[in-house]
């Protein structure tokens, strides 16, 4: 069975291909400094799949690298669906493996909100649901490289929302009060400094450049949120649901922002 332990659903590197780095493309932006086009590997992958400019990726221009998690998808492409063996050594399967990887991290991604909602005790008469969405997933992330290429999420995400979503209202009661929702809401720049939205349901929310400042938001969903330069100092997000670390990564926050267990603050806030 796939290890579905936290650690296997964030991307380990070192494992990997360069995946995000050769199959995804890229359009010369704020966030990257060149145009690049699925398959072509990176300028800057070296040939032992490292980043030749992993720590400067910011100044570089190189910004969105710094925000993307395959949630452990390219190793277990890499090392499992294709036995170890690159696209480098084998050429002829590099066009499969590209196709694989983004079928996988969508998969990868499922398995990492299942396997939060299944440590939250608020929804625990959910668990058992939760256990079987999750082995589905699991064997669907074992399934042979031809199946996994063809294979079409959606009908497996539209299966697991709706367990995220009851998993959100019963976590987000536990944070008083009546459970409030601005889900896809248009924050986008939005002055919210110290704004009360603690277990507020802010899925999808649109939070680009939003003051969040000292605002509470712990118990919040945030699960899809856009949190690009959105400002998180001095906020605490105590057992916010459904976030990631590229997430967290997008956004600015400082010494003071109080992060949920197992996250790492990231290395561009500062240390004020
Ligand atoms: S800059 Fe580095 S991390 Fe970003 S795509 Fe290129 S090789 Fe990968």
């Amino acid at each position: 069975m796939p290890d579905t332990r936290e650690s296997a659903l964030r991307g380990d590197c070192a494992q990997c291909f360069g995946l995000c780095c050769v199959a995804l493309p890229f359009a010369k932006s704020a966030d990257f400094a060149v145009d690049k086009s699925a398959g072509d590997p990176c300028r800057n992958l070296q040939d032992d799949f490292r980043c030749g400019i992993h720590t400067r990726l910011r100044p570089s221009g190189f910004q969105g690298c710094t925000v993307y998690d395959c949630f452990g998808a390219g190793q277990r492409v890499s090392q499992v669906t294709f036995g170890g063996v690159s696209w480098r050594e084998a050429p002829e399967t590099a066009r499969q493996m590209y196709e694989v990887f983004p079928v996988m991290r969508q998969l990868h991604e499922l398995l990492r909100y299942l396997t939060e909602a299944l440590e939250r005790p608020a929804a625990r008469r959910l668990h058992g649901e939760l256990r079987t969405a999750l082995g589905r997933v699991e064997a669907l992330t074992a399934l042979p490289a031809a199946e996994l290429e063809k294979l079409d999420v959606g009908p497996v995400r539209a299966e697991v929302n709706p367990l995220l979503l009851r998993t959100s209202e019963l976590v987000r009661t536990t944070a008083g009060g009546k459970p409030r929702g601005r889900r896809g809401a248009d924050l986008i720049g939005k002055r919210l400094r110290g704004a009360r939205l603690r277990g507020m349901d802010l899925r999808g929310a649109l939070l680009i450049a939003a003051d969040l400042t000292d605002a509470d938001l712990t118990l919040a969903d945030l699960i899809g949120a856009d949190l690009r330069d959105a400002d998180l100092s001095g906020a605490v997000l105590t057992g916010a649901l459904f976030l990631t670390q590229p997430q967290l990564n997008s956004a600015r926050g400082d010494a003071k922002t109080v992060l949920p267990e197992g996250f790492d603050r990231p290395a561009h806030w500062t240390a004020s």
